[in-house]
C-alpha cells in the first residue's frame, strides 16, 4: 500500500500522463485533484493513442478505480464527450467517479472566459479560455453549481436563477452580449446530471475506505508547479493549485496519507502560453527541441516554447514541494545534441542569483547562466536499464540529481507505454509505524 502525488515540476506537459499510465498497472485508485478540462494528457500503448483532459489516465487499466476530485472543476459536456471517445476506443469507463463536491463549469464561465480575454486587448494572457478560471472565482466566490446540484432539478433551478440574474447583467451591461437562457441551460445541465449520475459519488468516502484496505493510490496533478496561484509565474498561472500540498485537499484525503511526493521533469523545459521563462530559446535550437520533442499543445495544438533545463526553476520546485524523487521524461529528444545546456543561476541586472524571483519584471530581466555538457549522440529509445545508457546521459542526470538535491527514479526515453527506465520502486510499500503510540494515555 502506498499513496503517491505524482505532480508536474514545471510549466506542465512534463509527461505526466505517460507516467501514471506506466505506475497505474500496479494501483488501485487513480485521482486528479485539480485543474479541469484545461489540462492534456497524452498516452500511447499497444491499443492507440488516448487523449485525456479530465478522466484520469489509469483508466486505460481494467484494475484501476479514476475519480476526479473534488479539488477539480468539470465541464460535464466536455466529460460526456471524452467518456464516448474512449469507450469507441474500447475503454471501460464504469470505473469512473466524479466527487459529489467538485464544481461544475457552466456556459457562463465559457463566456466569461471568452469575453474577459477579448476585453483585455493587448494584454491578453493568452489562456485556453475552457471556463476554467470563472469556475474557480465563483467556487471562492461561493456562487458554483456542484456535481450533486446536478442531480436535484429544484435545487439546480434555485441556484441557477440566482446566479445567473448576476451573471446575465455582467453580460449584457458589461460585455453588451445578449443574456444567457435559465430554461436551456437547466434543462441542458439536469441532462447532464442524469447522464452521469451513476458516476457521480461520495469519493471521500471511497478513498477512506480504500485507506483501510491498504490500497495504492496514485494522485495525479495536473499542469505544474510553475504554473500554482501562490507559487507559479503570477499572473501568468493557472487558476488552482498544483502543488503536492493541495494533493490530499482537492483529492478528498488527510494530509498525512500522502507517502510520496515525485516530481516529473522533462529533460529540458517547455512552456506553453505566455509568461516569463528564463531558458526558453527563440532560435534554431528551440526549434529542433520542438520538432524533436513535438512540443505542441494537446489541447490546443499551439505550439510550445522550449529551452534548455531551468535547475533554477527545478530546484525550487523540489524544495517547496519536499519532493521525494523526481522523474525526468523524454531524454531520447535530447539524442542529437552533441552539447546540452543546464541553466544553473541567472543573472539579474548584473548580479548572479540562484533562485526564483517573485515578480515578473524581475524574472522577465533574468538572463539564464549556464553549465555546458557533452551530449550523447546515440539513441536511448531501446535502453530498458540504467546502466546501460551512455556515459555522458548518465553524466547528464547525476549532474540534473546534483542541482535538484533529488534523486532520479525513473527515466522515460519514448511516449511508448513500456519504455522506461525503472531505477527504485515508485510505488513501493510505505512503512506502516504508528506516528503515535495507541496507549499513549496509560
Ligand atoms: P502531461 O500534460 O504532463 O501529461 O504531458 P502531455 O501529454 O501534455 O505532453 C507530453 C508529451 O510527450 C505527450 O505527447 C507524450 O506522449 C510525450 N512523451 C511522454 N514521455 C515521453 C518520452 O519519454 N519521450 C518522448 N519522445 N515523448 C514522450
Ligand atoms: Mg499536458
Amino acid at each position: 500500500m502506498a499513496v503517491v502525488a505524482v505532480i508536474g515540476a514545471q510549466w506542465g506537459d512534463e509527461g505526466k500522463g505517460k507516467i501514471i499510465d506506466e505506475l497505474s498497472m500496479r494501483a488501485d485508485f487513480v485521482v486528479r485533484y485539480q485543474g479541469g478540462s484545461n489540462d492534456g494528457h497524452r498516452v500511447v500503448n499497444a491499443n492507440g493513442e488516448f487523449s485525456f483532459h479530465l478522466v484520469p489516465s489509469g483508466i486505460l487499466y481494467p484494475n484501476i478505480t479514476c475519480i476526479i476530485g473534488n479539488g477539480v472543476v468539470v465541464d460535464p459536456k466536455g466529460l460526456l464527450q471524452e467518456m464516448r471517445q474512449l469507450q469507441q476506443q474500447g475503454v471501460d469507463i464504469s470505473r469512473l467517479y466524479i466527487s459529489e463536491r467538485a464544481h461544475v463549469v457552466m456556459p457562463y464561465h465559457f463566456l466569461l472566459d471568452r469575453l474577459e480575454e477579448e476585453a483585455r486587448g493587448s494584454e491578453k494572457m493568452d489562456i485556453a479560455q475552457r471556463g476554467i478560471r470563472p469556475a474557480y472565482v465563483d467556487k471562492h466566490a461561493r456562487t458554483g453549481i456542484r456535481m450533486a446540484d446536478l442531480l436535484d432539478v429544484d435545487t439546480l433551478r434555485a441556484k441557477l436563477s440566482t446566479i445567473l440574474h448576476q451573471k446575465n447583467r455582467m453580460i449584457t451591461q458589461i460585455y453588451g452580449q445578449l443574456p444567457l437562457s435559465l430554461e436551456e441551460i437547466h434543462g441542458e445541465y439536469f441532462k447532464y446530471g442524469l447522464q452521469l449520475h451513476s458516476h457521480i459519488q461520495d469519493t471521500q468516502k471511497m478513498l477512506r475506505d480504500s485507506l483501510f484496505e491498504h490500497k495504492t493510490i496514485l494522485l495525479e496533478g495536473a499542469q505544474g508547479t510553475l504554473l500554482d496561484t501562490d507559487f507559479g509565474t503570477y499572473p501568468f498561472i493557472t487558476s488552482s493549485s498544483t502543488m503536492a500540498g493541495n494533493a490530499a485537499v482537492g483529492a478528498g484525503l488527510p494530509p498525512r496519507s500522502v507517502d510520496r511526493i515525485i516530481g516529473v521533469y522533462k529533460a529540458y523545459t517547455t512552456r506553453v502560453g505566455s509568461g516569463p521563462m528564463p531558458t526558453g530559446l527563440f532560435d534554431a535550437m528551440g526549434e529542433t527541441i520542438r520538432e524533436r520533442g513535438q512540443e505542441y499543445g494537446s489541447n490546443s495544438g499551439r505550439e510550445r516554447r522550449c529551452g534548455w533545463f531551468d535547475a533554477v526553476a527545478g530546484r525550487f520546485v523540489a524544495q517547496l514541494n519536499g519532493l521525494d524523487a523526481m522523474i525526468v521524461t523524454k531524454l531520447d529528444v535530447l539524442d542529437t545534441f552533441p552539447t546540452i545546456k543546464i541553466c544553473t543561476a541567472y543573472n539579474l541586472r548584473g548580479q548572479t542569483i540562484r533562485s526564483l524571483p517573485a515578480t515578473l519584471s524581475d524574472l522577465a530581466a533574468c538572463e539564464p547562466l549556464y553549465e555546458e555538457v557533452e551530449g550523447w549522440q546515440c539513441s536511448t529509445t531501446g535502453i530498458n536499464s540504467y546502466a546501460d545508457l551512455p556515459q555522458a546521459a548518465k553524466a547528464y542526470l547525476k549532474r540534473l540529481e546534483e542541482f535538484l538535491e533529488t534523486p532520479i527514479i525513473m527515466i522515460s526515453v519514448s511516449p511508448q507505454r513500456g519504455k522506461t527506465i525503472q531505477i527504485q520502486d515508485v510505488l513501493a510499500p510505505s512503512s506502516t509505524d504508528d506516528r503515535y503510540p495507541k496507549n499513549a494515555i496509560r
